[in-house]
C-alpha cells in the first residue's frame, strides 16, 4: 500500500517544497486531490493498520494541533481513530505532547 507516500506528496510533508512556484502550486494541488479522491473512492474497502496509523500519528496530531481540517486531511487516520481505542489513546498522548510543547 502507497498511502503515506501518496499523503506525503499531496500535503507538503516531504522536504521538495520548492518543487513549484507558488502560483501553480493550488492548481496541482488540487488536480492531485482528484487523483487522490478518485483513488480513494476506488479503494474504499482498504483501511489502514494500526502501525500506518502510528507512523503517521504525529503528523496527523500536529497538524490538529495548528487547527488543519484533520478529517479532510487524513480522512483514513480519522476513520480509524474513530474506529479504534488503542490509536485513539495513543492520539491522546500526542496531542497533549504537542501541546504542551508548542
Ligand atoms: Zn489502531
Amino acid at each position: 500500500m502507497k498511502i503515506k507516500q501518496i499523503f506525503q506528496r499531496l500535503f507538503g510533508l516531504n522536504k521538495n517544497k520548492s518543487a513549484y512556484p507558488p502560483s501553480r502550486m493550488q492548481a496541482d494541488k488540487s488536480e492531485m486531490m482528484q487523483k487522490m479522491l478518485t483513488m480513494l473512492s476506488n479503494t474504499r474497502e482498504v483501511e489502514l493498520t494500526c502501525d500506518e496509523v502510528f507512523e503517521m500519528l504525529d503528523q496527523f496530531a500536529e497538524l490538529a494541533a495548528r487547527g488543519e481540517d484533520v478529517a479532510q486531511l487524513m480522512p483514513l487516520i480519522q476513520q480509524h481513530l474513530d474506529m479504534c481505542e488503542d490509536c485513539r489513546e495513543e492520539y491522546k498522548v500526542l496531542e497533549k505532547i504537542i501541546l504542551n510543547t508548542a
